[in-house]
């Protein structure tokens, strides 16, 4: 079961997705957790570095062979959670493309919709207690930025599809847990 999340910066993506997890007992795989692990004084490193802390996407060229190289561990055998991918139309052909490569699909997308007031007021609170260097007014402003002007066109790709969910991320944990769970359905037993 391959289930993805998508929702702007602040939505509740990783909450979600380590609780589903856990649940489902798959592992919960973040394009942005695996892109802060390259962080070193490698030229990869650096390069990747110079992107997420200035807010802007990772190129497709850089993400995907980390996303793949993840993916092809025995763990993602019974599936995954993705969350921070797709983040633009190209990745979420190619990741299309590398399911179907497998005979595999995508059994759920799923859309944390929150509002951008919301968002920024989560963003900050969080910059209070973590120590990440894109928490900033400046990097949260530019982020969702991106995620309207790239990553809202894929959940236009993924529209009309019928494994396409809205799920409301203005309620509490709880609340967005148990109806994300609504939605499970089928894919929880296959
Ligand atoms: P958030 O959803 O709060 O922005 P993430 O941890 O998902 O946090 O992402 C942090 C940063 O990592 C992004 O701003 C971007 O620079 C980079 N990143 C994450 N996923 C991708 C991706 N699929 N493609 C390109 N860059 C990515």
């Amino acid at each position: 079961m391959v289930i993805v999340f998508i929702g702007p910066p602040g939505a509740g993506k990783g909450t979600q997705c380590r609780r589903l997890a856990a649940h489902l007992g798959v592992p919960h795989l973040s394009t942005g957790e695996l892109l802060r692990d390259t962080r070193d004084d490698s030229d990869l490193g650096r390069l990747v570095a110079g992107y997420i802390d200035a807010g802007r996407l990772a190129p497709d060229d850089v993400v995907l062979p980390i996303l793949t190289k993840r993916l092809s561990n025995e763990d993602c055998a019974n599936g995954c959670l993705l969350d921070g991918f797709p983040r633009n139309v190209n990745q979420a052909e190619m990741l299309d493309q590398y399911l179907a490569d497998r005979g595999q699909r995508l059994d759920l997308v799923l859309h944390l919709d929150v509002g951008r007031q919301e968002l920024i007021k989560r963003l900050l609170r969080r910059a209070k207690t973590e120590q990440r260097v894109d928490d900033t007014e400046d990097v949260i402003a530019k982020r969702l930025d991106v995620f309207h002007r790239q990553t809202a066109p894929v959940l236009d790709y993924y529209r009309d599809q019928d494994h396409f969910v809205v799920i409301n991320g203005m309620q509490s944990p709880d609340e967005v847990f148990s109806e994300i769970l609504s939605h499970l359905g089928g894919s929880e037993t296959s």
